[in-house]
C-alpha cells in the first residue's frame, strides 16, 4: 500500500478552504472523509481480534492521526490531533471523529455516534470523544 504524508498546515488549509467554501457543511465533509479512512483501517483489524481497540490505536498513532489516544469501549482520548487549530474557536478533530466512527462499527458492528465532547483547539488538556451506539427516533 502507499501512503501520502499531509502536513498538520495541510490539514489546516484544505479545513479553512472548505470552512470558506461551504461553511459548516466543512464539518461533514472531513467527518465523512475520516470515516472512509476508519472504515478501510478497521478491514485490517482481524474479526473477534482480543486487542482490537489497542490494534486500532497503533493504527491511529503510527499514521501520525494523533500522538497519543487511548480507545475504550465509549470513550476516547487523544492529543496532539493533527486537526488543532486554535483559529476555529470550536471542536475541530472532525477527520479524526470519523475514523473513531470507521473503526468502532467496523469493530463492533452496528451503527456509531461520535460527538467530541472536548478538544485541543479549544485548550481543553485532550480531546474527547463520546461514542454511542446511533438510535433512530
Ligand atoms: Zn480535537
Amino acid at each position: 500500500m502507499k501512503f501520502v504524508k499531509l502536513s498538520q498546515e495541510d490539514i489546516e488549509n484544505i479545513s479553512h478552504f472548505y470552512q470558506n467554501m461551504i461553511g459548516d457543511a466543512r464539518e461533514i465533509l472531513l467527518y465523512i472523509w475520516g470515516k472512509a479512512v476508519g472504515d478501510k483501517m478497521s478491514e485490517l483489524i482481524e474479526e473477534g481480534e482480543e486487542d482490537s481497540l489497542k490494534r486500532a490505536k497503533n493504527l491511529m498513532e503510527g499514521r501520525g492521526w494523533v500522538e497519543e489516544i487511548e480507545l475504550e469501549e465509549d470513550l476516547v482520548t487523544a492529543k496532539g490531533s493533527i486537526e488543532v487549530d486554535k483559529t476555529l474557536e470550536m471542536p475541530s478533530c472532525n477527520l479524526l471523529r470519523g475514523m473513531i466512527c470507521g473503526l468502532y462499527e467496523g469493530v463492533r458492528g452496528g451503527l456509531i455516534e461520535v460527538k467530541e465532547v472536548k478538544c485541543q483547539s479549544l485548550d481543553h488538556e485532550h480531546c474527547e470523544f463520546e461514542i454511542k451506539e446511533k438510535k433512530f427516533e
